[in-house]
C-alpha cells in the first residue's frame, strides 16, 4: 500500500479515505494519532494489527466538540462542564461511563467506559468534521516504540501499512494527553500529561489523586493498557540525576561504551565527544517536547551502546516527562557500581 502524505489543502482526500474505512494518521498538539473511523469496527481492528497493539488496550475517541460525546455517554460527572470549558480543546482525555452498545467493544476494550478528547489542532478538527464521525487515535507508532512527534516518525514506523498521514510539522507538547477518569466519584489521573495535577487542582479547587498504579508503579492499573511496557528504543536507556553526570560519563569511558546523550544544552556542552540529542533549552517544556524525538534520533543513529537521559523533578509537567522516561529506561538510574 502506498502511504500518501497529505498537506492542509488535501484534508478532504484524507477524510474520504477514513470514510471508506482506511487508516490515516493525524497531527495533534501532543503526538501524532493513528486515525480510524470509530464507528467502523473493522477499521478499528486494523489499528491494533498495524501497531501490534494488544487488543485489551482501549482507544481514545477524538471529537470536534463536547456535544459530540453526548451520543455515547451515559452519565457525566458533576465537574464535567467546568473541566471541558477550561481544558478543551487540549491535552486532556476524559473517561465517562457509556451507553451500552453505543461504541464497539473493539474501541472500549470491552469496558463500560470510554475515553474522549478534543485535540487542539485545526487540521485534525477539520478532518474529523469532514469524515463525519469521531476518530480513534492511539499514537501512530509501532506499539512499544517512542510515540511519533513528526509525520516523518509516523512514516518511518507505518509506511506501506496505512493509507495516509496528514502532515502538520512537529507537535508542540511531545507526550500523550493526561487521562482523567470521570467515571467514578473522585476525578482521578490515570496518566500524567501536559494538563498537570497542579493545574487541575487549581481549577477544580479539590485534590485530584493519581491512580494507585502511578504511585506504586506495581499495582494493577485501572486501564488494562497501562500494564504494558512502552516507549522503549532498542538501545538501553539509563536515567542520570544532575549530580551524577560526571561519574556516569567516566564509567562509560572506562567500560568503552559509546554514549548517546539526551540532555540540556548546559550538560551537553561539557561532553562534546558523545552522540548527542540536545533539548532546545533547560526548561521541562523543551525536554518534554524533545524526549521521544531524542530517543528516536539516538536509537536510529545506531551508534550508541547506551543512552544517558536527563532526570527532572517529578512534579508539574515533570511528572509526565518522568513517567515516559522511566518506562523507556525500564526504571533504571545510573548508580556507580
Ligand atoms: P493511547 O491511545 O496509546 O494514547 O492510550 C490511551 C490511554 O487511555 C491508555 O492508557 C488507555 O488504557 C486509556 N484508556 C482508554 N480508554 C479507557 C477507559 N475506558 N478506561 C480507562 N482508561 C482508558
Ligand atoms: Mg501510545
Amino acid at each position: 500500500m502506498e502511504t500518501k502524505v497529505f498537506q492542509s489543502d488535501q484534508i478532504n482526500q484524507a477524510a474520504a479515505l477514513l470514510r471508506q474505512g482506511e487508516l490515516v494518521a493525524f497531527p495533534t498538539e501532543t503526538v501524532y494519532g493513528l486515525g480510524a473511523n470509530a464507528l467502523l469496527p473493522e477499521s478499528v481492528k486494523q489499528v491494533f494489527s498495524v501497531k501490534g497493539r494488544p487488543s485489551d488496550n482501549p482507544l481514545i475517541v477524538h471529537v470536534t466538540d463536547f456535544s459530540m460525546t453526548k451520543e455515547y455517554v451515559e452519565s457525566y460527572h458533576p465537574l464535567t462542564e467546568k473541566i471541558v470549558q477550561h481544558f478543551w480543546p487540549g491535552p486532556l482525555t476524559l473517561i465517562f461511563s457509556i451507553k451500552t452498545g453505543s461504541l464497539s467493544p473493539v474501541v472500549t476494550g470491552g469496558l463500560s467506559t470510554a475515553a474522549f478528547r478534543m485535540p487542539d489542532n485545526k487540521k485534525t478538527l477539520s478532518l474529523i468534521e469532514e469524515t463525519g464521525a469521531p476518530l480513534v487515535g492511539p499514537s501512530a507508532n509501532t506499539s512499544g516504540k517512542p510515540s511519533p512527534t513528526t509525520a516523518l516518525h509516523v512514516y518511518h514506523d507505518l509506511k506501506g501499512k496505512i493509507a495516509g498521514i496528514l502532515d502538520d510539522g512537529a507537535t508542540q507538547i511531545g507526550v500523550e494527553s493526561t487521562v482523567l477518569d470521570l467515571s467514578g466519584e473522585v476525578p482521578t489521573i490515570l496518566r500524567p500529561g501536559a494538563v498537570t495535577k497542579e493545574k487541575l487542582e487549581e481549577v477544580l479547587g479539590i485534590e485530584v489523586p493519581l491512580d494507585k498504579h502511578l504511585v506504586t508503579e506495581s499495582e494493577t492499573p485501572k486501564a488494562p493498557g497501562m500494564k504494558y511496557k512502552h516507549y522503549s528504543p532498542d538501545t538501553p536507556v539509563l536515567m542520570i540525576k544532575p549530580a551524577d553526570w560526571k561519574q556516569a560519563i567516566a564509567w562509560a569511558e572506562m567500560n568503552n561504551k559509546k554514549v548517546g546523550l539526551l540532555t540540556t544544552p548546559k550538560i551537553a556542552d561539557q561532553y562534546r565527544s558523545a552522540d548527542r540529542f540536545v533539548f532546545a533549552d533547560d526548561t521541562i517544556e523543551a525536554a518534554t517536547r524533545g524526549l521521544f524525538s531524542g530517543l528516536r534520533a539516538l536509537d536510529e543513529a545506531q551508534k550508541a551502546d547506551i543512552i544517558f537521559a536527563e532526570v527532572f523533578p517529578d512534579d508539574h509537567l515533570g511528572l509526565a516527562y518522568m513517567n515516559r522516561l522511566k518506562k523507556a529506561a525500564a526504571q533504571n538510574y545510573f548508580a556507580e557500581k
